[in-house]
């Protein structure tokens, strides 16, 4: 027989996790499908310095191993799985598993599939990924003060990177493959006022170079076929990102480019299942952002779950932490 849960949550990276662990201590049973590749985006991420709370920073994979027990240790249930189809038609929801044939059925949803920076495919971005190839300029930019970086793309994205990778590199190269930007006029003057930033346009880049880090890249002009090596510390694509939303097609409102739409609060377009993080956010994209939202989609599902009857009435959550920690103490 399937079994059900008050929440399943779908993604495992700060979203995810931070859903999991306000639904699991508001006595909901949780279940957490953390996907082939848990952790999320930070499992790619060296060292995070911008977290709260951890003062001398952290690595990425090291958070979220701590996010997951953090989670597991109020009961909720970690399945390694990716979800590969849904059917919200109904209540209770029904979600597969790949290779099951058994559906887990959920009371409430919270999609927290994150979305991934694009990437040009060439095999030094992967081989040199967090050791100089970067695609966040905001998580990463500080690790490279007085240093050569690049960045490829020709869109908002790219000017933003760029700029914001000026105030701590000595020189900011735009790699742009046409003559033309697709960025926004301000933006992209923006970047050309910058006395750090230079631009290279008509220009692929072939390969990232470096051993144990990134030395340079090796560019090609497309007009003249000309290839140079130039020296760089730093790499970073900029060519947009992509939410991890294709299970969802059809299911839940998305926009154009397959952002997860929050309708009401973090509730999507099909009552009772909720988005958060990245999936839904084009904006910010940080970790503290995504857990933040993934402690309020755990609020709104457990508040819904109350108005359908369906969950005892709690009290706020922060109420509940004190009341708990006293009786705690008295034992
Ligand atoms: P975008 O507008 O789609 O631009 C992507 C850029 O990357 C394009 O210039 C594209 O080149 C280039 N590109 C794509 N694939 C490539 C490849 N394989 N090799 C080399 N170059 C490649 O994406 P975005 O910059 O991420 O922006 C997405 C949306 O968010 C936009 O609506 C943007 O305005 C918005 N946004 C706004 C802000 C802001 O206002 N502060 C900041 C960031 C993003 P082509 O031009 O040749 O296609």
């Amino acid at each position: 027989m399937s079994e059900t849960y008050d929440v399943v949550i779908v993604g495992s990276g700060p979203a995810g996790y931070t859903a999991a662990l306000y639904a699991a201590r508001a006595n909901l049973d949780v279940l957490v499908y953390q996907g082939f590749e848990s952790g999320g985006q930070l499992m790619l991420t060296s060292d995070v310095e911008n977290y709260p709370g951890y003062k001398d920073g952290v690595t990425g994979p090291d958070m979220m191993d701590e996010f997951e027990a953090q989670a597991a240790r109020f009961g909720a249930k970690m399945r390694p799985e990716n979800v590969e189809r849904v059917d919200f038609s109904e209540r209770p929801f029904e979600l597969w598993a790949e290779g099951e044939d058994e559906p887990v059925l959920a009371r409430t949803v919270v999609i927290a599939t994150g979305a991934k920076a694009k990437w040009l495919g060439l095999p030094g971005e992967q081989r040199l990924m967090g050791r100089g190839v970067s695609g966040c300029a905001t998580c990463d930019g500080f690790f490279f003060k007085d240093r050569r970086v690049a960045v490829v793309g020709g869109g908002d994205t790219a000017m933003e990177e760029a700029l914001f990778l000026s105030k701590f590199a000595s020189e900011v190269l735009i790699i742009h493959r046409r003559e033309e930007f697709r960025a926004s006029k301000i933006m992209l003057e923006r970047a050309r006022r910058n006395p750090k930033i230079t631009f290279l346009t008509n220009t692929v880049v072939d390969d990232v170079l470096g051993d144990e880090s990134v030395e340079g890249i090796r560019t090609r002009n497309l007009e003249t076929g000309e290839e140079r090596e130039l020296e760089m510390d730093g790499f970073f694509a900029a060519i947009g990102h992509a939410p991890a939303t294709g299970v969802f097609e059809g299911v839940v409102e998305m926009d154009e480019g397959g952002y997860i739409l929050q309708k009401e609060n973090t509730m999507t377009s099909v009552p009772g299942v909720f988005a958060a993080g990245d999936v839904s956010d084009k904006r910010y994209r940080q970790a503290v952002t995504a857990a933040g939202d993934g402690c309020r989609a755990a609020i709104d599902a457990e508040r819904w779950l109350e108005e359908q009857g369906e969950a005892e009435v709690a009290e706020d959550p922060a109420v509940w932490t004190a009341e708990k920690d006293r009786d705690a103490a008295n034992l």
